[in-house]
Protein backbone atom coordinates (compact mmCIF):
# COMPACT_ATOMS: atom_id res chain seq x y z
CA UNK A 1 0.00 0.00 0.00
CA UNK A 2 1.09 3.42 -1.68
CA UNK A 3 0.04 6.77 -0.24
CA UNK A 4 -0.65 9.74 -2.58
CA UNK A 5 -0.85 13.37 -1.95
CA UNK A 6 -4.03 14.66 -3.27
CA UNK A 7 -2.43 17.45 -5.16
CA UNK A 8 -0.91 15.74 -7.07
CA UNK A 9 -0.94 11.76 -7.90
CA UNK A 10 2.69 11.50 -8.67
CA UNK A 11 3.80 12.25 -5.19
CA UNK A 12 3.98 9.15 -3.39
CA UNK A 13 5.11 8.04 0.08
CA UNK A 14 4.57 4.50 1.74
CA UNK A 15 3.05 4.59 5.34
CA UNK A 16 5.73 5.31 7.16
CA UNK A 17 6.96 7.88 4.97
CA UNK A 18 3.43 9.45 5.24
CA UNK A 19 3.72 9.11 9.31
CA UNK A 20 6.70 10.94 9.87
CA UNK A 21 5.76 13.68 7.10
CA UNK A 22 2.00 14.42 8.31
CA UNK A 23 1.73 16.26 4.86
CA UNK A 24 3.36 15.29 1.54
CA UNK A 25 6.07 18.13 0.72
CA UNK A 26 3.32 19.76 -1.37
CA UNK A 27 1.15 20.33 1.13
CA UNK A 28 -1.37 18.16 0.14
CA UNK A 29 -2.73 15.61 2.49
CA UNK A 30 -1.92 11.68 1.95
CA UNK A 31 -4.72 9.71 0.77
CA UNK A 32 -4.33 5.60 -0.22
CA UNK A 33 -3.79 4.76 -3.33
CA UNK A 34 -6.46 1.74 -3.33
CA UNK A 35 -8.96 0.19 -0.85
CA UNK A 36 -9.39 -3.31 -1.59
CA UNK A 37 -12.08 -5.34 -0.20
CA UNK A 38 -11.00 -7.38 2.71
CA UNK A 39 -10.95 -11.15 2.86
CA UNK A 40 -15.16 -12.39 2.50
CA UNK A 41 -13.99 -15.14 5.13
CA UNK A 42 -13.15 -12.28 7.36
CA UNK A 43 -15.85 -10.10 6.49
CA UNK A 44 -18.82 -12.74 6.78
CA UNK A 45 -17.39 -14.05 10.56
CA UNK A 46 -17.15 -10.60 12.20
CA UNK A 47 -19.01 -11.32 14.81
CA UNK A 48 -16.68 -14.15 15.82
CA UNK A 49 -13.90 -11.80 15.55
CA UNK A 50 -11.99 -10.43 18.72
CA UNK A 51 -11.09 -6.20 18.59
CA UNK A 52 -7.57 -6.90 18.09
CA UNK A 53 -8.29 -9.54 15.54
CA UNK A 54 -10.08 -6.83 14.04
CA UNK A 55 -7.71 -4.17 14.16
CA UNK A 56 -4.95 -5.96 13.14
CA UNK A 57 -6.75 -7.55 9.55
CA UNK A 58 -8.05 -3.64 8.95
CA UNK A 59 -4.75 -1.78 10.15
CA UNK A 60 -2.55 -4.30 8.02
CA UNK A 61 -3.78 -3.32 4.74
CA UNK A 62 -2.56 0.57 5.71
CA UNK A 63 0.91 0.00 6.59
CA UNK A 64 1.53 -2.08 3.46
CA UNK A 65 4.53 -4.21 5.09
CA UNK A 66 5.99 -0.84 6.92
CA UNK A 67 5.66 -2.48 10.35
CA UNK A 68 5.93 -6.60 10.85
CA UNK A 69 2.76 -8.46 11.61
CA UNK A 70 3.88 -9.39 15.39
CA UNK A 71 4.42 -5.78 16.03
CA UNK A 72 1.48 -4.83 14.92
CA UNK A 73 -0.36 -6.53 17.12
CA UNK A 74 1.48 -5.25 20.06
CA UNK A 75 0.41 -2.01 18.63
CA UNK A 76 -3.17 -2.91 18.25
CA UNK A 77 -3.47 -4.31 21.19
CA UNK A 78 -1.75 -1.32 23.21
CA UNK A 79 -4.27 1.32 21.54
CA UNK A 80 -7.20 -0.88 21.91
CA UNK A 81 -6.84 -1.43 25.80
CA UNK A 82 -10.44 -0.54 26.77
CA UNK A 83 -14.05 -0.89 25.58
CA UNK A 84 -16.49 0.55 23.00
CA UNK A 85 -19.76 -0.70 23.80
CA UNK A 86 -23.31 -0.68 21.17
CA UNK A 87 -25.99 0.60 23.98
CA UNK A 88 -29.65 0.41 22.67
CA UNK A 89 -31.79 3.88 22.82
CA UNK A 90 -34.84 2.32 21.48
CA UNK A 91 -35.77 -0.24 18.97
CA UNK A 92 -34.71 0.90 16.47
CA UNK A 93 -31.63 3.07 17.45
CA UNK A 94 -28.21 2.44 19.13
CA UNK A 95 -25.22 4.61 20.18
CA UNK A 96 -21.83 3.30 20.21
CA UNK A 97 -19.88 5.05 22.58
CA UNK A 98 -16.06 5.99 21.86
CA UNK A 99 -15.43 7.84 25.45
CA UNK A 100 -14.01 4.95 27.62
CA UNK A 101 -10.60 5.38 26.52
CA UNK A 102 -7.96 7.38 28.70
CA UNK A 103 -9.30 11.05 27.67
CA UNK A 104 -12.68 10.16 27.37
CA UNK A 105 -13.13 11.68 23.50
CA UNK A 106 -13.05 9.39 20.46
CA UNK A 107 -9.92 10.92 19.22
CA UNK A 108 -7.66 8.51 22.15
CA UNK A 109 -7.39 5.60 19.17
CA UNK A 110 -5.91 7.62 16.42
CA UNK A 111 -3.38 9.42 18.69
CA UNK A 112 -2.24 5.78 20.44
CA UNK A 113 -2.07 4.20 17.56
CA UNK A 114 -0.50 7.18 15.83
CA UNK A 115 2.05 7.01 18.78
CA UNK A 116 2.90 3.42 18.88
CA UNK A 117 3.71 3.82 15.32
CA UNK A 118 6.26 6.55 15.76
CA UNK A 119 7.68 4.88 18.35
CA UNK A 120 8.54 1.80 16.20
CA UNK A 121 9.37 4.12 12.98
CA UNK A 122 12.06 5.67 15.37
CA UNK A 123 13.41 2.64 17.32
CA UNK A 124 16.80 2.71 15.18
CA UNK A 125 17.31 6.66 15.03
CA UNK A 126 19.23 7.90 17.62
CA UNK A 127 17.23 11.21 17.69
CA UNK A 128 14.34 11.56 19.37
CA UNK A 129 11.54 13.13 17.71
CA UNK A 130 9.67 16.14 18.91
CA UNK A 131 5.90 16.27 18.06
CA UNK A 132 4.12 19.78 18.04
CA UNK A 133 0.47 19.97 18.61
CA UNK A 134 -1.99 22.95 18.90
CA UNK A 135 -5.33 22.46 20.18
CA UNK A 136 -8.47 23.48 21.06
CA UNK A 137 -9.22 21.32 23.92
CA UNK A 138 -10.01 17.78 22.92
CA UNK A 139 -6.76 16.79 20.47
CA UNK A 140 -4.44 17.74 23.41
CA UNK A 141 -5.67 15.82 25.63
CA UNK A 142 -5.50 12.58 23.81
CA UNK A 143 -2.53 13.07 22.53
CA UNK A 144 -0.56 13.59 25.33
CA UNK A 145 -2.21 10.59 26.81
CA UNK A 146 -1.47 8.76 23.71
CA UNK A 147 2.41 9.75 23.70
CA UNK A 148 2.95 9.22 27.48
CA UNK A 149 5.86 7.10 27.78
CA UNK A 150 6.55 6.01 24.30
CA UNK A 151 10.28 6.23 23.77
CA UNK A 152 12.34 8.08 21.79
CA UNK A 153 9.60 11.25 21.35
CA UNK A 154 8.60 14.25 23.56
CA UNK A 155 5.42 15.93 22.80
CA UNK A 156 5.01 19.97 23.55
CA UNK A 157 1.42 21.02 23.46
CA UNK A 158 0.32 24.44 22.18
CA UNK A 159 -2.89 25.94 23.95
CA UNK A 160 -4.79 28.81 24.05
CA UNK A 161 -5.01 30.29 27.56
CA UNK A 162 -8.05 30.61 29.16
CA UNK A 163 -9.81 28.87 26.27
CA UNK A 164 -10.12 25.36 27.66
CA UNK A 165 -12.04 23.92 30.28
CA UNK A 166 -10.54 23.16 33.82
CA UNK A 167 -10.69 19.49 32.90
CA UNK A 168 -8.97 19.53 29.77
CA UNK A 169 -6.61 21.85 30.97
CA UNK A 170 -5.56 19.47 33.80
CA UNK A 171 -5.60 16.43 30.92
CA UNK A 172 -2.78 18.44 29.01
CA UNK A 173 -0.33 19.90 32.14
CA UNK A 174 -0.42 17.20 34.82
CA UNK A 175 1.07 13.98 32.15
CA UNK A 176 4.85 14.68 33.49
CA UNK A 177 7.52 12.69 31.62
CA UNK A 178 7.73 13.47 28.14
CA UNK A 179 4.46 15.52 27.57
CA UNK A 180 5.23 19.33 27.65
CA UNK A 181 2.40 22.04 27.75
CA UNK A 182 2.69 25.34 26.60
CA UNK A 183 0.33 27.66 27.67
CA UNK A 184 0.12 30.75 24.70
CA UNK A 185 -1.39 34.13 25.08
CA UNK A 186 -3.95 34.71 22.49
CA UNK A 187 -5.94 32.17 20.63
CA UNK A 188 -6.08 28.81 18.90
CA UNK A 189 -5.56 29.97 15.89
CA UNK A 190 -2.13 32.07 17.12
CA UNK A 191 -1.09 28.10 18.61
CA UNK A 192 -2.02 26.51 15.11
CA UNK A 193 0.72 29.36 13.46
CA UNK A 194 3.52 28.81 15.73
CA UNK A 195 3.33 25.27 15.13
CA UNK A 196 2.90 26.37 11.26
CA UNK A 197 6.22 28.63 11.71
CA UNK A 198 7.99 26.05 13.50
CA UNK A 199 8.39 23.63 11.00
CA UNK A 200 9.45 26.20 8.44
CA UNK A 201 12.00 27.32 10.45
CA UNK A 202 15.18 26.66 9.17
CA UNK A 203 17.77 26.86 12.55
CA UNK A 204 14.92 24.40 14.06
CA UNK A 205 15.04 22.33 11.39
CA UNK A 206 18.42 21.74 12.05
CA UNK A 207 18.58 20.99 15.89
CA UNK A 208 15.12 18.91 16.27
CA UNK A 209 13.55 16.43 14.62
CA UNK A 210 9.85 17.92 14.08
CA UNK A 211 7.01 16.03 13.35
CA UNK A 212 3.14 17.09 13.75
CA UNK A 213 0.12 14.82 15.62
CA UNK A 214 -2.37 16.65 13.26
CA UNK A 215 -5.46 15.13 12.41
CA UNK A 216 -4.80 15.06 9.16
CA UNK A 217 -1.82 11.91 9.65
CA UNK A 218 -2.83 9.21 8.40
CA UNK A 219 -1.93 7.32 11.60
CA UNK A 220 -4.11 8.91 13.27
CA UNK A 221 -7.40 9.42 10.77
CA UNK A 222 -7.26 5.71 8.98
CA UNK A 223 -7.58 3.66 12.84
CA UNK A 224 -11.29 5.41 13.45
CA UNK A 225 -12.27 3.16 10.41
CA UNK A 226 -12.05 0.49 13.37
CA UNK A 227 -14.82 2.32 14.88
CA UNK A 228 -17.52 1.11 11.93
CA UNK A 229 -16.32 -2.65 12.37
CA UNK A 230 -16.66 -2.44 16.06
CA UNK A 231 -20.76 -0.97 15.73
CA UNK A 232 -21.48 -3.71 12.35
CA UNK A 233 -19.44 -6.49 14.97
CA UNK A 234 -22.16 -5.87 17.89
CA UNK A 235 -24.92 -5.24 15.62
CA UNK A 236 -25.10 -8.42 14.27
CA UNK A 237 -25.19 -10.16 18.16
CA UNK A 238 -28.09 -8.19 18.21
CA UNK A 239 -29.37 -10.44 15.16
CA UNK A 240 -32.00 -7.98 14.00
CA UNK A 241 -32.55 -8.21 9.93
CA UNK A 242 -32.05 -4.47 8.76
CA UNK A 243 -29.98 -2.13 6.77
CA UNK A 244 -27.45 -0.41 9.05
CA UNK A 245 -26.93 3.69 8.88
CA UNK A 246 -24.35 5.48 10.87
CA UNK A 247 -24.28 9.06 12.00
CA UNK A 248 -21.20 10.48 12.97
CA UNK A 249 -20.96 14.16 14.85
CA UNK A 250 -18.77 15.82 12.17
CA UNK A 251 -16.39 18.59 12.31
CA UNK A 252 -13.49 18.18 9.97
CA UNK A 253 -14.71 15.02 8.78
CA UNK A 254 -12.40 13.41 9.73
CA UNK A 255 -14.17 10.25 11.23
CA UNK A 256 -16.95 10.09 9.11
CA UNK A 257 -14.11 9.74 6.27
CA UNK A 258 -12.47 6.97 7.86
CA UNK A 259 -16.36 5.29 7.92
CA UNK A 260 -16.74 5.52 4.40
CA UNK A 261 -13.26 3.74 4.02
CA UNK A 262 -14.36 1.06 6.34
CA UNK A 263 -17.57 0.72 3.80
CA UNK A 264 -15.26 0.38 0.88
CA UNK A 265 -13.42 -2.04 2.60
CA UNK A 266 -16.22 -3.79 2.09
CA UNK A 267 -18.00 -3.47 5.74
CA UNK A 268 -21.78 -3.62 4.56
CA UNK A 269 -23.08 -0.36 5.94
CA UNK A 270 -26.12 0.98 4.18
CA UNK A 271 -25.81 4.85 4.74
CA UNK A 272 -23.40 7.35 6.21
CA UNK A 273 -24.79 10.61 8.07
CA UNK A 274 -22.80 13.38 8.85
CA UNK A 275 -23.91 15.21 11.38
CA UNK A 276 -22.97 18.99 12.18
CA UNK A 277 -23.52 21.89 14.05
CA UNK A 278 -24.59 25.64 12.52
CA UNK A 279 -21.14 24.88 10.69
CA UNK A 280 -22.88 23.36 7.97
CA UNK A 281 -20.56 23.74 4.72
CA UNK A 282 -21.30 20.25 4.00
CA UNK A 283 -24.89 20.07 4.59
CA UNK A 284 -25.27 23.05 2.28
CA UNK A 285 -22.69 21.71 -0.43
CA UNK A 286 -25.05 18.41 -0.64
CA UNK A 287 -28.12 20.45 -1.40
CA UNK A 288 -26.36 22.73 -3.71
CA UNK A 289 -23.55 20.90 -5.14
CA UNK A 290 -22.08 24.45 -4.65
CA UNK A 291 -19.04 23.99 -2.28
CA UNK A 292 -18.78 27.42 -0.16
CA UNK A 293 -16.54 27.06 2.89
CA UNK A 294 -17.75 30.22 5.80
CA UNK A 295 -15.70 30.80 8.83
CA UNK A 296 -16.45 28.66 11.93
CA UNK A 297 -19.02 29.91 14.31
CA UNK A 298 -18.78 29.06 18.02
CA UNK A 299 -21.23 26.52 19.52
CA UNK A 300 -22.09 24.28 22.09
CA UNK A 301 -20.62 21.36 20.61
CA UNK A 302 -16.92 23.12 20.00
CA UNK A 303 -14.50 20.38 18.61
CA UNK A 304 -17.06 20.53 15.36
CA UNK A 305 -17.27 24.19 14.84
CA UNK A 306 -15.11 23.82 11.60
CA UNK A 307 -15.65 26.43 8.41
CA UNK A 308 -14.15 24.66 6.38
CA UNK A 309 -13.60 20.99 6.95
CA UNK A 310 -9.96 19.32 5.79
CA UNK A 311 -11.14 16.03 5.23
CA UNK A 312 -13.98 16.15 2.70
CA UNK A 313 -11.30 16.14 -0.24
CA UNK A 314 -10.71 12.57 1.11
CA UNK A 315 -14.28 11.63 0.89
CA UNK A 316 -14.83 13.03 -2.48
CA UNK A 317 -11.80 11.19 -3.61
CA UNK A 318 -13.29 8.27 -2.47
CA UNK A 319 -16.30 8.58 -4.51
CA UNK A 320 -14.17 9.29 -7.14
CA UNK A 321 -15.98 13.34 -7.24
CA UNK A 322 -18.76 11.87 -8.44
CA UNK A 323 -21.66 13.97 -6.44
CA UNK A 324 -24.50 11.81 -7.39
CA UNK A 325 -22.83 7.99 -6.19
CA UNK A 326 -21.68 10.14 -2.57
CA UNK A 327 -25.03 11.56 -2.20
CA UNK A 328 -26.35 7.64 -2.83
CA UNK A 329 -24.84 6.90 0.13
CA UNK A 330 -24.32 9.84 2.40
CA UNK A 331 -26.39 12.47 3.89
CA UNK A 332 -25.58 15.39 6.13
CA UNK A 333 -27.84 17.24 8.13
CA UNK A 334 -27.29 20.74 10.64
CA UNK A 335 -28.60 21.66 13.74
CA UNK A 336 -28.52 24.99 16.16
CA UNK A 337 -27.49 24.95 19.63
CA UNK A 338 -31.18 25.23 20.72
CA UNK A 339 -32.54 21.45 18.77
CA UNK A 340 -28.78 20.17 20.18
CA UNK A 341 -30.23 20.53 24.02
CA UNK A 342 -33.50 19.68 23.32
CA UNK A 343 -32.09 16.28 21.79
CA UNK A 344 -30.43 15.69 24.84
CA UNK A 345 -33.44 16.54 26.75
CA UNK A 346 -35.29 14.02 24.86
CA UNK A 347 -32.30 11.54 25.03
CA UNK A 348 -32.13 11.83 28.50
CA UNK A 349 -36.51 11.90 29.68
CA UNK A 350 -37.46 9.29 27.04
CA UNK A 351 -34.49 7.27 26.79
CA UNK A 352 -32.63 7.41 30.52
CA UNK A 353 -29.72 7.98 28.10
CA UNK A 354 -27.52 11.20 29.12
CA UNK A 355 -25.11 12.09 25.74
CA UNK A 356 -23.09 14.65 25.59
CA UNK A 357 -23.54 17.71 23.01
CA UNK A 358 -22.01 16.15 20.29
CA UNK A 359 -23.36 12.87 20.26
CA UNK A 360 -26.92 14.68 20.95
CA UNK A 361 -26.20 16.39 16.93
CA UNK A 362 -25.35 12.45 16.13
CA UNK A 363 -28.78 11.09 17.27
CA UNK A 364 -30.44 13.94 15.29
CA UNK A 365 -29.25 13.27 12.30
CA UNK A 366 -30.51 9.67 12.91
CA UNK A 367 -33.63 10.64 13.79
CA UNK A 368 -34.08 13.06 10.63
CA UNK A 369 -32.68 9.90 8.21
CA UNK A 370 -34.61 6.82 10.08
CA UNK A 371 -37.98 9.38 9.48
CA UNK A 372 -37.67 9.05 6.01
CA UNK A 373 -35.43 5.57 5.45
CA UNK A 374 -37.65 3.77 8.57
CA UNK A 375 -36.07 0.42 6.66
CA UNK A 376 -33.25 1.06 8.28
CA UNK A 377 -31.55 0.09 12.20
CA UNK A 378 -29.86 3.10 13.09
CA UNK A 379 -26.47 3.96 14.93
CA UNK A 380 -24.67 6.95 16.54
CA UNK A 381 -21.61 7.66 17.39
CA UNK A 382 -20.97 9.15 21.08
CA UNK A 383 -17.86 11.30 20.54
CA UNK A 384 -17.03 12.13 24.22
CA UNK A 385 -17.70 11.56 27.68
CA UNK A 386 -20.73 14.24 28.82
CA UNK A 387 -18.41 15.14 31.74
CA UNK A 388 -16.06 16.65 29.17
CA UNK A 389 -19.00 19.28 28.71
CA UNK A 390 -19.74 19.31 32.29
CA UNK A 391 -21.41 22.81 32.69
CA UNK A 392 -24.00 22.57 29.46
CA UNK A 393 -24.97 19.23 30.42
CA UNK A 394 -26.09 19.81 33.72
CA UNK A 395 -27.15 22.87 33.10
CA UNK A 396 -29.36 21.20 30.22
CA UNK A 397 -30.64 18.62 32.42
CA UNK A 398 -30.84 19.82 35.51
CA UNK A 399 -28.33 17.19 37.10
CA UNK A 400 -25.38 16.74 38.64
CA UNK A 401 -22.62 13.71 36.48
CA UNK A 402 -20.94 11.53 38.16
CA UNK A 403 -16.83 12.35 37.72
CA UNK A 404 -15.23 9.00 36.13
CA UNK A 405 -12.33 7.25 37.39
CA UNK A 406 -9.95 9.23 34.47
CA UNK A 407 -11.00 12.42 35.54
CA UNK A 408 -10.56 12.16 39.30
CA UNK A 409 -6.93 10.74 39.07
CA UNK A 410 -5.72 14.08 37.29
CA UNK A 411 -8.24 16.32 39.28
CA UNK A 412 -5.74 16.39 42.54
CA UNK A 413 -2.52 16.52 40.04
CA UNK A 414 -0.47 19.90 40.16
CA UNK A 415 -0.32 21.29 36.68
CA UNK A 416 3.05 22.36 34.86
CA UNK A 417 3.26 24.61 31.79
CA UNK A 418 5.37 27.40 30.44
CA UNK A 419 3.44 30.33 29.76
CA UNK A 420 4.89 32.34 26.58
CA UNK A 421 3.55 34.79 24.04
CA UNK A 422 4.69 35.62 20.45
CA UNK A 423 6.59 33.42 18.20
CA UNK A 424 10.23 34.11 19.08
CA UNK A 425 9.46 33.25 22.51
CA UNK A 426 8.22 30.05 21.29
CA UNK A 427 11.24 29.72 18.96
CA UNK A 428 13.57 29.96 22.28
CA UNK A 429 11.61 27.55 24.31
CA UNK A 430 12.55 25.06 21.78
CA UNK A 431 16.32 25.70 21.21
CA UNK A 432 16.33 24.81 24.99
CA UNK A 433 14.55 22.22 24.63
CA UNK A 434 16.94 20.83 21.89
CA UNK A 435 19.84 20.81 24.54
C1 LIG B 1 -12.94 15.96 17.16
C2 LIG B 1 -14.31 15.70 17.63
C3 LIG B 1 -15.40 15.58 16.73
C4 LIG B 1 -15.26 15.79 15.24
O1 LIG B 1 -14.53 14.79 14.61
P1 LIG B 1 -14.00 15.02 13.10
O2 LIG B 1 -13.21 13.82 12.78
O3 LIG B 1 -13.17 16.28 13.18
O4 LIG B 1 -15.18 15.21 12.23
C5 LIG B 1 -16.65 15.26 17.24
N1 LIG B 1 -16.84 15.10 18.57
C6 LIG B 1 -15.83 15.24 19.46
C7 LIG B 1 -16.14 15.09 20.91
C8 LIG B 1 -14.54 15.54 19.03
O5 LIG B 1 -13.55 15.68 19.93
Amino acid sequence: MKYYSLNDNKNTASFSEAVIRGLAPDRGLYFPQSTPRLDESFLTEIANKSMVEIGVEVMRTFVGGTIPDARLEKIVTDTLCFDFPLIKINNNTATLELFHGPSMAFKDVGARFMARCIGYFNEQNCKKVTVLVATSGDTGGAVASGFLGIGGTEVIILYPKGKVSQIQELQLTTNGNNIKAVEVDGVFDDCQEMVKSAFIDDDLKVKLNLTSANSINVARWLPQSLYFFFAYQQFQHMRINKNLAISVPSGNFGNICAGVVAKKLGLPISHLIASTNINDTVPRYLQTQDYQPNPSKQTISNAMDVGNPSNFIRIQSLYRNDFNALKQEFSSYAYNDMETKLALGELHHKHNYIADPHGAVGYLGLQDFLAKNPDHYGVFLETAHPIKFRDIVEDTLGTTLKIPTQIQQILNKIPEKTSLSGYNAFKDYLLSQAV
